[in-house]
């Protein structure tokens, strides 16, 4: 069977491209055209097609999505923890679930992630390839084992750090932080130890056939990306960053369908650029970007940081948004931290789907502002981001002025009845159409 990207480049239209046309009311031709061309995917393997996914697209036609990344780690490890945050992170509208897992049981941990995943899902395979051995005894054979056994999982996308290249090492030195990526930094090791070119860039073909045989979507990592704002868009960076456009290219000839992953740590004004150079290095790929977080200084705030940073991204040229939680860089995010990084990320994506004039993004915006300036208390929290929180914020304040029942409150305690400007304006409003 075809790929995604294969159906589309014989210009049939899959029942995926279909679902997705129709969840972005957007046509399905041109979903079918941007698929062959390389600038949308829908990341779909085969299996959890047949299970129980629900296909989402990821391309710049379309809105931006938002990743959430759970996961146990060495020192921390519960599956029922990790499907507590996946519940989390779907409730707050994450758009895909990436399972970061190093600790514990790897396979029983994604397998019950992905059985109640309706979204794409995604993993970092390396991490496997590591457990239980020293990363110096990796060998091709365990790598494509480990990607074969995920990709009958059903698992939608593979971060591959292929791009992090034994040349590319020396570059580093100039670095403030280093290699900050996981992947990044064992494939380091593992060229330093064996002097050896990245084992994932030397059996790419190998990789290509894989993924393209169960429609796994590859995600080339970006194991070099800036950890911190002095190493953006550095050397080492850039560097990386031709060698996945290389990548991409052949992976697409493969048949397979791709995302780019990008930065990191930005400054604000260097993220057009990386968006643009981005696009231009691999043909419009999606571009799929870590925050990017636009300050070191705000450890606990980092879903702000990345916020900020993210609508920047998605509005100059990115696609996909992974979240950052307010733990980043400090521990293991829990349910209210996932649920927090998610809100945040959605936030950017659709402030920056707004300024991108996407058709019909601000239509809540204007149901809500319609509501907030007839004091319908009602619609307004029903239509806001995240109506727990705006209900349990205006419930609490409400009852400190001993209002208990939304509908009859004609203002809130921030101003008060006499000085509430909406109330008035409603006042005026009367007057103005009495006259
Ligand atoms: S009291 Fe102030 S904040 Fe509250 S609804 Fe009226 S104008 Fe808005």
């Amino acid at each position: 069977m075809a790929t995604q990207l294969q159906t589309a480049r014989n210009a049939t239209i899959s029942a995926e491209m279909k679902s997705v046309a129709d969840r972005e009311n957007i046509s399905a031709e041109l979903i079918c055209e941007e698929l062959a061309a390389g600038r949308l995917v829908i990341p779909a393997n085969k299996l959890h097609l047949k299970a129980n996914l629900q296909p989402a697209g990821i391309g710049r036609i379309l809105t931006t999505k938002v990743n959430a990344n759970i996961g146990t780690s060495s020192i921390s490890s519960s599956i029922e923890a990790e499907i507590q945050k996946m519940e989390a992170a779907l409730d707050a509208g994450a758009d895909a679930i990436m399972d970061l897992s190093t600790g514990g049981n790897l396979d029983d941990t994604r397998c019950k992630l992905l059985a109640q995943c309706p979204v794409p899902f995604g993993t970092v395979p390396i991490y496997q390839v590591i457990e239980g051995r020293d990363v110096e005894d990796i060998d091709e054979k365990i790598i494509l084992a480990v990607i074969e056994k995920q990709a009958q999982q059903g698992v939608d996308f593979f971060t591959i750090h292929a791009g992090v290249l034994q040349e590319h090492l020396p570059l580093l030195e100039k670095r403030v932080g280093g290699i900050v990526s996981r992947g990044g930094a064992l494939l380091a090791k593992w060229m330093l130890y064996h002097n050896r070119q990245n084992p994932l860039y030397e059996m790419f073909d190998d990789l290509c056939g894989i993924l393209a045989e169960y429609d796994v979507c590859f995600s080339l990592g970006d194991g070099l990306r800036p950890g911190c704002i002095a190493d953006a868009t550095d050397e080492a960076q850039m560097a990386e960053l031709n060698t996945l456009g290389e990548l991409t290219q052949r992976a697409q000839e493969a048949g397979c369908q791709v995302m780019v992953e990008g930065p990191g740590h930005v400054p604000f004004d260097q993220i057009q650029y990386n968006m643009q150079i981005q696009q231009k290095i691999c043909r419009g790929a999606p571009f799929y970007v870590l925050g990017p977080v636009v300050t070191d200084i705000a450890p606990g705030y980092d879903h702000i940081t990345s916020a900020i940073g993210g609508t920047a991204a998605a509005f100059y040229g990115a696609s996909f948004l992974c979240y950052v939680t307010p733990k980043e860089h400090l521990g293991l995010p829990n349910a209210d931290d996932v649920r927090a990084g998610v809100i945040a990320a959605k936030i950017a994506a659709h402030a920056a789907d707004i300024a991108r004039g996407l058709k019909g993004t601000d239509e809540q915006d204007k149901k809500l502002s319609l509501a907030r300036s007839n004091l319908d208390w009602k619609t307004h929290l029903a239509e806001s981001l995240d109506p727990k929180t705006a209900e349990r914020l205006h419930t609490e304040a409400c009852k400190e002025i001993g209002v208990d029942k939304l509908p009859s409150a004609d203002y809130c305690t921030m101003c008060g009845r006499q000085w509430c400007s909406v109330r008035i304006n409603k006042e005026i409003r009367e007057m103005i159409k009495n006259k």
